[in-house]
């Protein structure tokens, strides 16, 4: 693909913009211990959530990462904070839910609930924590891309609220103007409780608060190998400054899409996708606020989605997605996004890419994210995209399960985690190139079919 590098600031860089503020590094890092109670595998919001909820009520806590802390995808994200509404797509308010069984629905209503209390614990963990990392709670907007999207947008608002709780309505094309500064959608949703914060503060946060807490941190560590059974692993690892064998009573696993030969079973039921991001430069105060008048963070209804916002102090534009399925050079793929962006905002033409980096989002095939233990370790993994809240939330619960002699309240404990069915699936989904440029062709068609 030609690059057009008239779309590029000067001081362009093919890395996070988050990093700017926080870059993920090795503040607060330990040597590797040789004895600890509880060992958990990744610093993201999951295992350093679980590690705070461990080491706060007096549990003796390691947490190691192969990257430095925070590295992996909670450090990249889009700093959307919601709740429920990219709950998995065979649950979340869909046609036939309600022919589904009392059984069916009262789990639903579970996770949902959970959900929310995910939203929730993201809140009082800033507060409590003193977390400054740019949380604003502006609620979020869902663009209908085809016509026909629409109504089921109009159920997901009525479920949403009856269930959530979520202060959600649906607005027209004629209306959406109050919310985005642009035409391109067939109207949307509008979801008043939602949020948005900075991705790499608000983990930097969580790793000082863990620091406080008295939990040993060490990155560039990698786990290569775990050995023994319940209270009696032994955990080998490779470290740049620190490595060596650790002892552990109970193991965590949150490595989410990074998730790799460790431990294949979860890696197999997991399919890790590149989610990609660019920034653009600061832009004239009335062209930022036009663009997005109530600050709210962007979304919509295709199979492959795009998801935007503004950055703190609202004058650039983040904007991200499945710019490509295959590994591309950042250039390439914020080539792609930009056309995208302007394709929503045809006033951005001459907006230039500041930032543009990617990072792994793990898919399950039930778009469900999941706790459990398997070969007895812990795990939480699988976000689908939407982890901020999620595996922040889940972290904690895997750690209560732990403090509760393996008792868990949580209804992701509870649901079958089935596998990725294609035949000799090892975690590379090298039929993801096919699969998502045929939903790619099937969001056009829908668009096309009800006049673009
Ligand atoms: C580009 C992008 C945009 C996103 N946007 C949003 C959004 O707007 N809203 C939202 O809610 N979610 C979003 N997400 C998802 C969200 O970022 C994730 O769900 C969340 O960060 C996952 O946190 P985690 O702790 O589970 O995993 P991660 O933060 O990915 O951490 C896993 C860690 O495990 C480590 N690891 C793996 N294997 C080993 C090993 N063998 N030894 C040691 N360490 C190991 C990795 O190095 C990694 O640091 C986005 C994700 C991406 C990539």
């Amino acid at each position: 693909m030609k690059i057009d590098k008239s779309l590029f600031h000067p001081d362009y860089k093919p890395e996070p913009y988050w990093w700017e503020a926080a870059r993920p590094g090795t503040e607060h890092a330990a040597d590797l211990p040789a004895v600890t109670e509880i060992f958990i595998v990744g610093s993201g919001y999951a295992g350093l959530s679980a590690a705070l909820e461990l080491a706060r009520q007096g549990r003796d806590v390691t947490v190691v990462d192969a990257l430095a802390f925070g590295e992996g995808a909670s450090s990249r994200n889009g700093g959307g904070v919601s709740a429920g509404i990219n709950l998995g797509k065979g649950i979340s308010g869909t046609p036939g839910q309600s022919e589904r069984g009392e059984d069916h629905n009262r789990m639903v209503e579970g996770l949902l609930g959970e959900s929310l209390a995910a939203y929730q614990l993201v809140q009082t963990l800033i507060e409590r924590e003193g977390i400054e990392c740019h949380f604003e709670r502006r609620g979020r907007f869902v663009g209908a891309y085809s016509k026909a999207h629409l109504p089921g947008l109009v159920e997901k608002a009525a479920f949403l609220n009856r269930l959530l709780d979520l202060d959600a309505s649906v607005i027209s094309r004629e209306q959406q103007r109050s919310e985005i500064g642009s035409d391109f959608y067939h109207g949307g949703l509008v979801i008043n409780r939602a949020g948005k914060l900075h991705p790499s503060l608000f983990h930097k946060g969580l790793l000082d608060a863990c620091h406080r807490a008295g939990v040993t941190l060490c990155a560039h560590t990698q786990v290569l190998a775990i050995e023994g059974a319940l209270g009696g692993f032994t955990i080998k690892t490779k470290g740049q400054a620190t490595g060596g064998d650790c002892r552990a009573e109970q193991v965590i696993i949150a490595t989410n899409a990074y998730t790799g030969a460790l431990t294949p079973k979860l890696r197999n039921r997991l399919v890790p996708i590149s989610s990609q991001i660019i920034v653009t430069e600061a832009l004239p105060e009335d062209l930022a606020r036009e663009l997005i008048p109530n600050g709210r963070t962007i979304s919509e209804t295709p199979r492959v989605t795009s998801y935007y916002r503004l950055l703190p102090g609202d004058r650039r534009v983040m904007y991200g997605g499945r710019a490509r399925f295959h590994d591309v050079p950042p250039e390439v793929s914020a080539t792609v996004l930009h056309a995208m962006m302007t394709e929503r905002w045809p006033q951005l033409k001459g907006a230039r890419i500041t930032h543009s980096w990617s990072g792994l989002v793990a898919m399950t095939t039930d778009a469900l994210p999941h706790m459990g233990k398997e070969d007895g370790l812990h795990y939480c993994i699988g976000c689908n995209g939407s982890g901020v809240a999620m595996m922040t939330y889940l972290g904690q619960q895997v750690a209560r399960r732990i403090l509760q002699d393996d008792r868990t309240d949580s209804g992701y404990g509870e649901l079958a985690f089935p596998g990725v069915p294609v035949p000799f699936y090892r975690g590379k989904p090298w039929f993801l190139r096919v699969v998502g440029e045929y939903y790619r062709y099937l969001d056009r068609k829908d668009r096309r079919a009800t006049g673009g």
